[in-house]
């Protein structure tokens, strides 16, 4: 059973519930059929007997010639005469009447059980049940009103077997169209089972296709619909988008990474093969030294950098989320990044007390240390910079302000994009990885990171948490 397809097996069960609820029905049916048809073979019965009282009439003397009906019997009868019309039914559809004296003698008609009736007295109106052998038979009398006819019966007799014969036929035609019937349903199931389910083939085909890396843009691509395959082919094909994306994301990462560490490699090579041939005094290998110690100090930067990248986004999940007090943190830092006196830039900090967070208190240390160090970085001689925070119906913000270059607007949507440096010649002491870790930690805690800037006027970085 467990290596059936799903399409046989959904066949399998609907066949045996199928058959199952057919012999169920066919079973009740026959027996509420059989009851029926029961009661009609005696109503049958009972209706002939009563038609043939009106078939039999007296007459006191023979009517003339020309008023004979030449089929009707004349019988000479008490004096009179009897006419039997040709109308009296003495047999149809299994039933047998008879005409009887009161002593049991049949005078017309017929009784296929003569023998075995003869013993049961008359009993005007009333249907009774004889047993013949194995067989049942229904008896009706009735007894004659009309005026001389006194003590003439009729009998009628039919075999309950008369019912069976009906109700056979109808289980015969019921057997040959019942099973017809199932093997259409069960072809008919089987057919829409295996439409239904050639969507999964194809997701299944498409899944194992992206899996043996063979193309990571294939798509599930399914006649329209909107049933529940769909929306699960839908949810797989986002799934592949993101696989997809973050795939190239990581492809970017490393050709952005080996592209960013060759540029102060080949000015380290650079200057020794420059050194090596043209430095004469102690003079010239001091300034060599200086700009290859430049460039290593950036290289470690842009390690520790990507470091931090990566580390961010593998342990994602893993940072512990703590309850802390973002106003003592903001203030912490605040208190000793303006030690740094770059530029003779004022950072002034406006923290609104006991704002409490659930957080991470080293990602958010290094979110605002990275805006604070851009601030110093870009801004002007002698600025200001200005950290606030506050909480607004229910939202915290935190904000970095500064006067120094400002962004061109047409940049501040690529800013936050990893490696990305507006003027490469003015931010060369950065690595374009900073904003990048601002809006990754920003996002892990459920907030969001926006600029507003001007150029030559300043910037201002909001997160809201
Ligand atoms: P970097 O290490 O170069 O500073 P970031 O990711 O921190 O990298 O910033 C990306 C770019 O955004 C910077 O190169 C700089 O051009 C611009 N930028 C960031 N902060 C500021 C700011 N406060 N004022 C002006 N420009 C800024």
């Amino acid at each position: 059973m467990k290596n059936l397809s799903i399409r046989v097996k959904i066949t399998l069960w609907f066949s045996v519930v199928l058959v199952a609820v057919m012999a169920m029905t066919f079973l009740v049916a026959l027996s509420v059929s059989r009851s029926v048809i029961q009661k009609t073979v005696r109503d049958n019965l009972v209706e002939t007997v009563e038609d043939n009282v009106d078939e039999v009439e007296y007459y006191e003397t023979m009517p003339p010639e020309g008023q004979w009906n030449h089929a009707d019997l004349y019988v000479e009868f008490r004096g009179g005469v009897m006419e039997i019309d040709d109308d009296f039914l003495d047999r149809v559809n299994g039933i047998a009447s008879g005409l009887y004296q009161e002593d049991g003698t049949l005078l017309y008609g017929e009784n296929p059980v003569a023998n075995h009736t003869s013993d049961l007295s008359f009993a005007d109106d009333t249907l009774r049940e004889i047993t013949v052998g194995k067989e049942t038979y229904y008896v009706y009398d009735r007894a004659l009103p009309a005026e001389n006819l006194e003590g003439l019966w009729l009998r009628g007799v039919v075999s309950e077997r008369q019912g069976d014969t009906q109700l056979s036929s109808v289980a015969r035609v019921s057997l040959i169209l019942m099973p017809g019937l199932v093997i259409v349903a069960i072809l008919g199931g089987y057919i829409i089972a295996g439409r239904t389910l050639r969507p999964m083939k194809k997701m299944a085909a498409t899944a194992s296709q992206i899996g043996q890396g063979r193309d990571l843009k294939k798509r599930i691509v399914l006649r329209p619909g909107r049933d529940e395959l769909h929306a699960l082919a839908d949810s797989f094909n986002q799934m592949f988008e993101r696989l997809e994306e973050s795939f190239e994301q990581e492809k970017q990462f490393a050709s952005d990474v080996s592209h960013e560490l060759r540029t102060p490699m080949s000015v380290i090579m650079a200057q020794c093969e420059f050194t090596m041939e043209y430095a004469e005094n102690e003079e010239d290998y001091r300034e060599a030294l200086t700009v290859i110690k430049r460039q290593g100090d950036h290289m470690t930067a842009l390690i520790e950098d990507m470091l931090s990248v990566t580390r961010l986004e593998r342990k994602a999940d893993s940072y512990t989320m703590e309850e802390l007090n973002l106003s003592e943190l903001v203030e912490t830092v605040c208190g000793e990044l303006s030690l740094l006196k770059e530029k003779e830039i004022t950072l002034t900090c406006v923290c609104e007390p006991g704002v409490t967070l659930k957080g991470n208190r080293e990602l958010l240390t290094r979110l605002l240390r990275n805006l604070i160090h851009n601030a110093y970085r870009y801004g002007r001689e002698n600025g200001h910079i200005r950290v606030e925070l506050r909480r607004d119906a229910g939202r915290t913000e935190l904000s970095v302000s500064d006067d120094g270059i400002g962004i061109a607007r047409e940049e501040q949507g690529k800013i936050f994009r990893r490696f990305y440096q507006v003027d490469t010649a003015r931010s060369s002491r950065g690595t374009g990885l900073g904003l990048s870790m601002v809006q990754e930690i920003a996002w892990l805690h459920g907030g969001e990171v926006t600029v507003e800037s001007e150029l030559g006027v300043g910037s201002t970085f909001t997160v809201v948490l």
